[in-house]
């Protein structure tokens, strides 16, 4: 009887460890590549900047058509600032955008293991960190190192971007946002661990405008 009860304990172990090495080789072929993805979050972009109309309402069907998977086409790892909702910046839909959101748009554990999912088992080719302009996160950094309560932990995230920046030509707070930006697209690059998909992955950051409503891809 003991003996029984081991083997089966022995054999549910055994097709466990098989079950997770397959969800672990289980990633999806690209959902789109990564360039057909930016060239995407760009149309949409001009979209959302020049048109007055939407052409990517949540509507029931679209609800319908991705209740049961998800494709998403990009990761955007954004602000929680809520001006800067990636899905209406970049006019897109329910089931488009893999979106992880943190005052001063920054990665932690947390955020890494979303990124690695979103590639590895949903066909994200695409990540895309995106810093906005008067980001109240980084003015914080920018003001003191010091803050209370967590907001000590975004602080102290953002001072290495502020130290970057310190003393260099041109208004402060810009030139924070943007080095902030590309500060956390490059921990991404060093942290995520993608495996072979690493090959086919773009990480890129870029700079949401609040007043045209244009994100700027060219600082990256
Ligand atoms: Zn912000």
């Amino acid at each position: 009887m003991r003996t029984t009860s081991i083997l089966t304990v022995l054999a549910t172990v055994a097709s466990l460890s098989v079950a997770t090495l397959i969800v672990a080789a289980d990633h999806p072929t690209a959902s789109v590549s990564a360039d057909t993805a930016l060239a995407k979050l760009k149309e949409g972009n001009l979209r959302f900047s020049t048109s007055e109309v939407s052409q990517s309402k949540p509507t029931a069907a679209r609800r319908a058509e991705t209740a049961q998977a998800q494709h998403p086409f990009a990761v955007i790892v954004g602000c929680a600032d809520s001006r800067t909702s990636p899905e209406l910046v970049f006019d897109q839909n329910l089931g488009d955008l893999f979106v992880i959101r943190t005052a001063g748009n920054l990665v932690d554990d947390h955020a890494l293991g979303s990124i690695e999912y979103a590639v590895a088992h949903l066909g994200a080719r695409l990540i895309v960190v995106l810093g906005h302009a008067r980001c109240g996160a980084v003015k914080a950094a920018l003001e003191s190192d010091r803050a209370p309560g967590h907001i000590q932990s975004l602080v102290h995230d953002i001072q290495p971007a502020v130290k970057a920046t310190k003393g260099k030509p041109g208004d402060a707070l810009a030139a924070a946002i943007t080095e902030n930006a590309r500060q956390v697209a490059a921990q991404i690059k060093a942290k995520a661990a993608l495996g072979d998909l690493a090959k086919e992955v773009r990480i890129v950051f870029a700079i949401y405008d609040l007043d045209t409503g244009k994100v700027d891809w060219t600082k990256d």
